[in-house]
């Protein structure tokens, strides 16, 4: 026997877990009669849902024995949803997946067999276009992208996402990477391992509302610099040297004219506009350094990543004690 988990971060999605439950009974349903070795488990994490989806859940788990989940305690983000998920899977294979039915199941099947038949460790779709979404936001992930793998190391693929099927090792080591600040774009290409990308056209999210305003996605970017990449440090020396040198010859230029001309008491403009650029170039780097400095902070705390109120067990315990 083969256990295929399948994660589900879930943000108030009281709309589409019904669609997406049934989209998904179809997939497994259709794979079982293919493959017979093959079992499933769906692993919902509960984001501190402020809407019915925590009731939902335990609805299904009650009804389905497939369905486990865990509870936030408050909203962690989907980073620690997905995080939550790698850990408490059980499955040979792992698949992650969004609830709103923007990653669309039929492609597990077909995940499946890139992974099991062609010998990838993992495989995952693409975006090819950013259909239904607007042109700004479209833009600036572009530009994202590009400044991203000019100043990192790792790979951030344009239009990768986070609907990944993957095995046990590619899980395993992904779970060996505590870090606190997760980037999660960032950690799937950093593991390496046989990825297969499945291109397609995007899809508009089934019912519901989209959790990313413009603002946190910006903010999201710029958590993935500072989080594979040191280039804005490098920055800061640059600029410094920089200042240095065209001081230098401004000091020469200086020295020279009051040699030849005298001294004289002009110059104030200049001197304001020195000390206001220097000092916004101080700022700026003391900045940079802030940014890493706080996220050192963050990771020796080592707070936990997320944390559990409520799992499928309590469900299972009450049906058992119905039972007696
Ligand atoms: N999500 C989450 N926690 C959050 C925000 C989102 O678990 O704080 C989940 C959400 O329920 C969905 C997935 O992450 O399953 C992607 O979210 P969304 O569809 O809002 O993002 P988009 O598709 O617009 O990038
Ligand atoms: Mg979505």
């Amino acid at each position: 026997m083969k256990l295929i988990s399948i994660i589900v971060p879930c943000y108030n999605e009281q709309e589409v877990l019904p669609l997406f439950y049934n989209e998904i009974q179809k997939i497994i349903s259709g794979m079982q009669s293919e493959h017979k070795e093959l079992e499933f488990e769906l692993l919902f994490i509960n984001d501190g849902s402020k809407d019915n989806t925590l009731m939902q859940l335990r609805e299904m788990a009650k009804n389905d024995e497939r369905v486990r989940y865990i509870s936030f305690s408050r909203n962690f983000g989907k980073e620690a949803g997905m995080y939550a998920g790698l850990e408490n899977a059980k499955g040979d294979y792992v698949v992650i997946m969004d609830a709103d039915l923007q990653h669309p199941p039929k492609f597990i099947p077909e995940m499946y067999k890139y992974v099991t038949e062609q010998g990838y460790d993992c495989a995952t779709t693409r975006r090819v276009s950013r259909k239904g979404e607007s042109k700004i936001r479209s833009w600036f992930a572009m530009k994202f992208y590009k400044i991203m793998n000019k100043i990192s190391q790792t790979e951030i693929v344009d239009g990768a996402q986070d609907f990944r099927f993957m095995t046990r090792q590619m899980v395993d080591s992904i779970l060996s990477m505590k870090e606190y600040n997760r980037f999660s774009k960032g950690i799937f290409s950093w593991v390496g391992f046989n990825v297969k990308y499945i291109e397609y056209e995007n899809v508009e999210r089934a019912a519901g509302t989209t959790a990313w305003s413009f603002w946190k996605l910006f903010k999201y970017s710029l958590e993935g610099i500072f989080a594979f990449s040191t280039a804005p440090l490098a920055l800061a020396s640059l600029l410094g040297i920089l200042s240095c040198l065209v001081s230098f010859i401004w000091i020469i230029a200086i020295v020279i004219k009051t040699l030849v001309f005298g001294e004289n008491v002009q110059g104030f403009p200049t001197i304001m506009c020195a000390i206001f650029f220097i000092g916004g170039l101080q700022l700026f780097c003391t900045g940079i350094l802030g940014q890493y400095l706080s996220k050192t902070y963050m990771e020796t705390k080592r707070r936990p990543i997320y944390l559990a109120s409520e799992t499928e067990e309590s469900v299972r315990k009450n049906l058992n004690e119905e039972n007696k």
